[in-house]
């Protein structure tokens, strides 16, 4: 039987399935922690390959989620925050030397993109936009039935826009950016903010709250976690108007943990995009749906470059 061998490749864990060709249930999968003391990060990649590697079947190609800036062209990851020593390192060509197969490597949003495309909410569209809302913001741009890469693989960094000139300090080290007004994070640094203000809150009973605590509180009624929830949503609902304006998706699919907000915060999502659209055409039959893949899109992201790089059918 062919396989394709998928692995996501994460700063907490790293995992690999195997999956048969025309399949999307696995064979074999399994996770590690990323980091050890007595082992490096490469070394436990490596070995959880092997772990994974089917005796009695053939892998045809191999394919990798990771995060952080990399070219899927070559196979570099440049740099992976969660990673120490994971810089500019030839990852597809290390993986793809010690086990003889074809290997690739893609970014773990855009991939996340791919794979609610080819197997998730987004099966059947032809242009679909995905943003992940977590503690970061990522995303990825299907145009026409391809997965939008630019001249490096480095496009589509769409929580890296600027939204708000001189705002809040991003993750990336620059202002304003829809990840520092939006995200996970964004969520909790605003009410954080408030809370010092001396703004009242049940919030003010939880030390650290995060941006889950927030959407509980709203759903409670809590007047700063209704503010908190309805002032990100707004933010992204703009960057979706101009990402609209960018790509004209038929569908948008929403993934991450503020993705699970409740009502409220897809409702600022919602009105503050069709305040910004420049055309009532642009929400003409768009569909805007919440992810379908859950903790399983990295290694389907994975499975789906492996698939479309050597031209299986899926
Ligand atoms: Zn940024």
């Amino acid at each position: 039987m062919d396989t394709y061998l998928a692995v996501d490749i994460g700063g907490t864990q790293l995992r690999a399935a195997v999956y048969p060709a025309g399949a999307t249930r696995p064979l074999a999968q399994k996770r590690i922690l990323t980091q050890a003391k007595d082992q490096a990060p490469i070394d436990r990649l490596l070995d959880l390959i092997q772990s994974v590697w089917p005796t009695d079947h053939r892998v045809c190609a191999i394919g990798m989620a990771a995060p952080g800036p990399l070219n899927p062209k070559t196979g570099v990851l440049f740099a992976a925050p969660n990673i120490p020593g994971w810089v500019n390192i030839p990852l597809a060509q290390i993986v793809q030397s010690r086990f003889n197969v074809p290997t690739f490597l893609g970014n773990d949003a855009n991939l996340a993109a791919l794979s609610e495309w080819k197997f998730g909410a987004g099966q059947g569209y032809h242009n679909l936009l995905y943003i992940t809302i977590s503690t970061g913001i990522g995303g990825g741009v299907i145009e026409d039935d391809r997965l939008l890469l630019g001249h490096q693989g480095l496009a589509a960094e769409i929580g890296h826009i600027t939204v708000l000139p001189d705002g809040p300090l991003c993750g990336c080290g620059q202002r304003g950016h829809l990840e520092a007004l939006a995200s996970g994070t964004a969520i909790a640094h605003y009410v954080a903010e408030q809370l010092a203000l001396g703004v009242p809150s049940s919030l003010s009973q939880i030390a650290k709250p995060s941006a889950r605590d927030v959407s509980l509180a709203a759903d409670q009624g809590d007047p700063l976690a209704r503010s908190a929830l309805t002032r990100a949503g707004t933010f992204l609902g703009h960057a979706i108007a101009d990402f609209l304006h960018l790509f004209n998706p038929q569908i948008i699919v929403l993934g991450g943990g503020v993705s699970q907000s409740g009502p409220l915060w897809m409702e600022a999502v919602r009105s503050s995009l069709s305040e910004r659209v420049i055309s009532p055409e642009y929400l003409h039959g768009l569909v805007i749906t919440k992810a379908a893949l859950g903790d399983d899109t990295g290694l389907l992201g994975a499975l789906a470059l492996a698939l479309s790089q050597t031209s299986q059918p899926a």
